[in-house]
């Protein structure tokens, strides 16, 4: 069997438009542009030039957005102040905070500050809470670019055996979450790095979601045939060539029915999403 490949490319080409459109909607209504503030803290920030896309894209679609950069040295009670003037802007509609900061300042307090109507990473505790909750508001990036692949790709996950390698707060647990709401109605197995025998886990599998960084971890015989694999990797080549996912893709592409190549998978899905919960931040917060 050769896999059908779920082009994150191609799908996140198409929902941009589509964002393009309301987002031009949203404009003509209220007046507003909505606008994402993002703030990047140290000069040799290895999400750089993944920020950079991100406005990139922002312009595509019509969102304003706005960089501030900071110095590595910065202290967290000036961090916290640029926090709170971007909470009290009115024409900014979302923040996002470029993970990871530099040692010696508290991520947690960072994330905690970002104004909860703001949060259009989802990785704050009231969007997660919101989520657990079964009232999800802004959904993490990363984890609803997965679920938008399997949905526009017509795979169904409803009553369906979904089981995700990787627990982090970013990726598998608020998927575990979203794919376990009433109304999605996945039946969610979470594999991490004291789960055993992960592949008695995902050979049981209709979809493996992987999500650890350990390139080529997912093999073929860890595969039940005809099952859908999601690459949530993303791990530099040995020789600094570009990147490879957490899945053996030449070998489990013969094997799986549906498959997401890295790059091109997931990974343009996330910018995708973030516009989306940008464009649903300004439509909270503009009355
Ligand atoms: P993370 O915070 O480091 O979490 C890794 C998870 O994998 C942990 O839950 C860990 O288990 C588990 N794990 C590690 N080794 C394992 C093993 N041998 N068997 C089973 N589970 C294992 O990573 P992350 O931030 O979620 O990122 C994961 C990957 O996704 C990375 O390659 C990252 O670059 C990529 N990523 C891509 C995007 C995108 O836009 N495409 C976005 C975010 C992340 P424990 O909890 O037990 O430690």
């Amino acid at each position: 069997m050769t896999a059908k490949i779920l082009d994150g490319n191609q799908l996140s080409q198409t929902m941009r438009g589509e964002l393009a459109a309301e987002v031009a909607d949203f404009v003509r209504q209220t007046g507003n542009r909505p606008g994402l503030a993002a703030v990047l803290v140290g000069e040799n920030h290895p999400g750089r030039l993944y920020v950079r896309n991100k406005q990139k894209r922002c312009e595509e679609v019509g969102v304003a957005s706005w960089l501030h950069e900071l110095p590595s040295g910065v202290s967290l009670a000036e961090l916290l102040g640029l926090i709170e003037r971007l909470n009290a802007d009115p024409a900014v509609h979302g923040i996002l905070v470029q993970l990871p900061l530099p040692k010696g300042l508290d991520e947690a307090a960072v994330v905690d500050a970002v104004s909860p109507l703001k949060d259009v990473d989802g990785f704050g505790p009231v969007s997660l809470g919101l989520l657990a909750a079964g009232r999800p508001r802004f959904l993490a990036c990363t984890p609803f670019g997965v679920m938008k692949l399997l949905e526009r790709n017509n795979i169904p996950v409803a009553g369906r055996h979904v089981v995700i390698v990787g627990r982090s707060n970013i990726v598998g647990r608020p998927l575990s979450l979203m794919l376990s709401l009433k109304g999605t109605d996945a039946t969610v197995t979470v594999c991490h790095s004291r789960s055993g025998d992960v592949g008695a886990y995902t050979r049981q599998a209709d979809v493996v979601v992987v999500a650890i960084g350990m390139a080529n971890y997912l093999e073929a015989d860890m595969v039940r045939p005809g099952a859908t694999v999601i690459d949530v990797g993303m791990n530099r080549k040995p020789d600094n060539s570009g990147w490879t996912g957490d899945v053996d893709f030449p070998a489990v592409s013969q094997v799986a029915g549906a498959i997401t190549p890295v790059p091109g998978g997931v990974g343009p899905m996330t910018i995708t999403m973030l516009l989306h919960n940008t464009l649903q931040a300004a439509r909270l917060q503009v009355r």
